[in-house]
């Protein structure tokens, strides 16, 4: 196995990074055909490493190592404080790693490392809470009928599932899946996303280290359209937890038809900030400048249409612009950078490419500079698309980086109407002081979550999703447990001796 060695900029010394291999019952090893392919670095477009390319055969040993592992383990049958030890111990890992776990992420990813910091903090924190919720949380429910019977719910695990995840904040969202999966009893088989591998691998080393029995927890990494479509395909596999586009989220849904599998669908956004002329505007300004160029604006709940009163328009306008031009674009592992490079050139390009089409559209665009010693990576800098229309195509597709639309509006109606007239609905945030005005916006804009004069700060124990086509589903909290990763199953007992009918008997007993 080659190692590569990357500099990846001023704040960096040089690291190796081993080559990842898939994660498969219990053993890291190369897929079966030998095929790797390159990971590369957005900040200066070099070659990471080398990452074990899984396909349907790989994919088949994971299923079936999760399938035993459910079906004869002893994780299903292990006393549940057993089971939440080790889902506790993978917590305690993560903290200690926090600092190589960020790394790895802002080197594979091109996030800044003050935010990949508090990313795999709130990862740890994501096994610490299942292992809490499932312990006090899981029960079922008892229906007492007349003096006849008592029927129960049990809250049963589904068996192996598949999980797919994304790139653009990979370590936070495989372990927002996998903690819940584990920590209910099912098995688990990741599919981490091909451009954002080396945190997943991480999570690998992590779980093997806390010692889960074979089989329990398995990685396949490798592509969509050929280790993803197999799992989805799989009729072992129980269900399908994904986050990501919405045309992929379509895609599996229908390849999960034949073997009716149960889905989870997180899907894409183009979220509404609404600034009425009795704001905060200090407040709603930081908001609105974090909800976008934060995570280098590759955030499904970004706040990429704000939509501001006439009356304070010109004035935000204003701010923006200035706080766009102070953006600290730069090398994502510097802790003062804001703003690092996109995740791969293609995505750049795309982006790049929807700047385009809104000047063409008639947008005014206004954007930070990248510094020209960063030029090598995938840099878009901060950008404002003033005089933008609902309508446009930038105000109706998700450009999924750091492009912010600007859109006027003059009455609560009009701005209710615009931010609803868009085939996304996940997140939303309107900034006002008017009670009664804030509550009638957040109840009447289309999205699964809504924030007043907030920015997306979230409570893990809260339903996250979207609504028309960003979701299907929820997770969190115990949305997750009881409507996702678990399945009732009722228990109906009798306590006294009703009336069955006796088909057949010669002499019936007296009928009721
Ligand atoms: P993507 O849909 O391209 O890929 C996501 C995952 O799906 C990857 O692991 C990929 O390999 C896999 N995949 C692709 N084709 C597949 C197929 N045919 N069968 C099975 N798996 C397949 O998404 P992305 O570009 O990695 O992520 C960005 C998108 O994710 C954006 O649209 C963003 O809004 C969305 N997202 C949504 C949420 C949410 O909670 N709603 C959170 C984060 C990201």
């Amino acid at each position: 196995m080659q190692n590569q060695t990357v500099s990846i900029g001023i704040q960096t010394k040089s690291k190796h990074i081993d080559d990842v291999k898939l994660y498969i019952n219990g053993k890291f090893m190369g897929a079966l055909s030998g095929a790797t392919f390159e990971n590369i670095n957005p900040f200066k477009n070099e070659v990471i490493n080398k990452i074990a390319e899984g396909r349907e055969e790989d994919m088949k040993l994971a299923i079936k190592a999760a399938k035993d592992a459910f079906e004869r383990g002893p994780w299903g049958t292990m006393k549940i404080e057993e089971r939440m030890k080790y889902i506790n111990r993978i917590a305690d890992l993560i903290d200690e790693d926090i600092e190589e776990i960020a790394y790895l992420e802002s080197l594979d990813t091109g996030l800044p490392i003050s935010q990949t910091k508090k990313m795999t903090a709130r990862a740890a924190e994501n096994f610490r809470f299942y292992a809490r919720m499932v312990q006090t949380k899981l029960h079922g429910e008892s229906f007492p009928v007349d003096d006849e019977f008592i029927n129960y719910t049990v809250y049963k695990p589904l068996g192996p599932i598949g999980l797919i995840t994304p790139w653009n904040a990979p370590f936070m969202l495989e372990t927002w899946k996998v903690a819940p999966a584990l920590a209910t009893g099912n098995t688990v088989i990741l599919k981490p996303a091909e451009l954002s591998p080396l945190t997943a691998d991480r999570l690998a080393k992590i779980i093997d280290k806390a010692g889960l029995p074979e089989g329990v927890f398995n990685i396949v990494h490798g592509f969509g359209e050929t280790a993803g479509a197999a799992l989805v395909a799989h009729p072992d596999v129980k269900a399908i937890s994904f986050t990501g586009e919405t045309t992929t989220g379509s895609i599996i849904i229908k390849n999960s038809a034949d073997t009716l599998k149960k889905t989870s669908m997180e899907l894409g956004g183009k979220s509404p900030l609404i600034v009425f002329d009795d704001a905060d505007l200090d407040r709603a300004l930081d908001a609105a400048v974090w909800g976008i160029f934060s995570f280098n604006g590759e955030r499904c709940t970004a706040n990429s249409r704000v939509f501001l009163h006439k009356n304070i328009k010109d004035q935000f306008v204003e701010a923006l612009k200035e706080r766009v031009a102070n953006i600290k674009i730069g090398d994502p592992m510097d802790p003062s950078t804001q703003l690092g490079p996109l995740i791969e050139k293609d995505h750049f390009n795309k982006v790049k490419q929807y700047i385009e089409i809104a000047k063409e559209e008639g947008c005014k665009v206004v954007q930070g500079i990248v510094p020209e010693e960063v030029s090598a990576g995938n840099f878009v800098p901060p950008t404002l698309l003033l005089n933008a229309k609902n309508d446009m195509r930038v105000c109706q597709e998700e450009i999924f980086g750091p492009v912010m639309a600007v859109i006027e509006f003059e009455t609560e109606e009009e701005a209710i109407v615009l931010a609803n007239d868009v085939r996304y609905g996940l997140a939303g945030y309107v900034w006002t002081n008017d009670l009664k005005r804030a509550h009638r916006v957040a109840q009447a804009v289309e999205a699964g979550m809504l924030w007043i004069n907030a920015q997306n700060v979230r409570d893990l124990r809260i339903p996250f999703g979207g609504t028309k086509d960003s979701g299907i589903g929820r997770e969190g909290g115990h949305y997750a447990i009881f409507e996702f990763y678990t399945e009732p199953k009722v228990i109906h007992v009798a306590i006294g001796d009703h009336y069955i009918p006796q088909f057949g008997k010669k002499k019936l007993s007296e009928q009721p």
